[in-house]
């Protein structure tokens, strides 16, 4: 199930997203009392695009803009709303959004192509191990995916691993919909409970919110763990409330491909400027055919390198790789620049490391500090020295390292509890 414009030339869906984009306009203006008085302010005149390079005459949206204007980029009344949710609040206050009808609607469209994508076929049956309730838009997007697709679901929610497994045994679902590091635990009660992980029917996990593959779409050292025991495939997803869309990985796995009747993206410098092809930027977006939170030109904050030759799968549109890091969080250390995804891809190499979390610092001197506390089964002097040489092998540096009990990691936890994993801890 390739939708056929995404099997067009890459000019094709350039002047099919132009005609989409010229809509989107006409409805911001119509609509949208943040946009009109943008396009106001700045002397826009939508009639003077006329294509995808035009974007840049644009201005940008950004999710301070987004925060403190959060009611303005309505476009429709209440009465309209039939669903709310909002963002997780990772980086600061929650964001809401609402959606209509055809939201949803666009919404499942958007889910049961991106799952199409990972082989999930109307006969398969899928357990979804996330929350679907808690404002979680993405929860209720593959619920609604799989309802589209005619998929069968079992909706098991977050945690339990013994749910999860008697769940497993007695359906036999061929995917599962999970966070990666949940993927440990159910592996972890297996071993504990007698249950053989390569009989029991899963054939593939589509996974949310922990990176499973490195820049060169290798697997991440979380993936190569899971898949050392699990002989399960692993399909990425990137998604986020404000982009309404997701990007998932089909499977050759060189990224989430872009659905190009739903978004329009965009990789951007400092400066607002596009970079050039192949190389990192901010992950911009415009969405298409929303109806209660359109956005316009909205940047991410998430660094990425989109790649835009043709897939084997057939599908034409640019894929998103692995996400490199948040531009906000982008580290100054010791000399070199890096982002928490690398330090967290270096300690999910031990299996000793039974939960972790980095925290960014600024220190007296006013730089950068990292310092990774760690609930771990071994705290040898010999344990501490093979961590201190995978951290200068894969990152070059070694940041602080802190052993911390199981109550403390508890502590922690519980006053920044949010519902995706929480493993950086910006204090900076
Ligand atoms: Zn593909």
């Amino acid at each position: 199930m390739i939708p056929e414009i995404e099997q067009k030339t890459a000019a094709e869906i350039r002047a099919f997203q132009t005609k989409k984009l010229k809509k989107q306009l006409a409805y911001l203006q119509a609509h949208s009392p943040y946009y009109q008085q943008i396009f106001q302010q700045e002397k826009i005149d939508i009639s003077d695009i006329h294509s995808l390079e035009d974007l840049g005459k644009l201005p940008i949206t950004t999710k301070e803009d987004l925060l403190q204007n959060n009611a303005d980029f309505f476009c429709v009344s209440t009465e309209k709303i039939i669903d709310y949710s909002s963002t997780s609040g990772t980086t600061g206050k929650p964001v809401n959004f609402g959606m209509t009808e055809n939201d949803l609607e666009r919404l499942a469209y958007n889910e049961a192509i991106s799952f199409a994508c990972a082989g999930i076929k109307k006969t398969d049956t899928v357990q979804l191990m996330t929350t679907m309730d808690r404002r979680f838009m993405a929860g209720l997007a593959y619920f609604l995916g799989l309802r589209k697709l005619g998929a069968a679901v079992i909706r098991t929610g977050s945690g339990i691993p013994a749910l999860q497994w008697e769940s497993i045994l007695s359906h036999r679902p061929k995917y599962l919909i999970s966070v990666p590091s949940f993927l440990l635990k159910l592996i972890d009660y297996a071993e504990k409970n007698n249950i053989d992980l390569n009989t029991c029917g899963v054939k593939a996990a589509i996974c949310i919110g922990e990176p499973l593959r490195t820049q060169d779409f290798k697997l991440s050292a979380l993936a190569k763990r899971i898949t050392e025991k699990w002989n399960i495939q692993l399909f990425s997803t990137y998604a986020s409330t404000e982009m309404c869309s997701a990007f998932t990985e089909c499977e050759y796995f060189k990224g989430g491909h872009q659905h190009p009747e739903l978004i329009i993206t965009e990789v951007l410098d400092d400066n607002n400027q596009p970079v050039k092809p192949g190389e990192i930027g901010e992950f911009t977006i415009t969405t298409l055919g929303v109806e209660a939170l359109p956005l316009l030109r909205y940047k991410t904050g998430d660094l990425v390198k989109l790649h835009e030759e043709p897939c084997e799968c057939g599908r034409n549109t640019p894929r998103v790789g692995p996400v490199i890091g948040r531009a906000k969080q982008m580290i100054k250390y010791k000399g070199t620049t890096l982002f928490p995804p690398a330090i967290h891809n270096v300690l999910n190499q031990f299996e000793e490391i039974l939960k972790h979390l980095i925290f960014l610092k600024t220190n007296n001197l006013g730089l950068d500090e990292v310092v990774v506390k760690i609930l771990s089964e071994d705290m040898s002097a010999e344990f501490i020295e093979n961590l201190k040489e995978a951290f200068q092998a894969k990152i070059r540096v070694i940041p602080n390292i802190e052993f911390i009990t199981s109550t403390e990691m508890n502590k922690i936890l519980q006053t920044h509890k949010n519902r995706k994993p929480r493993w950086v801890i910006d204090e900076r």
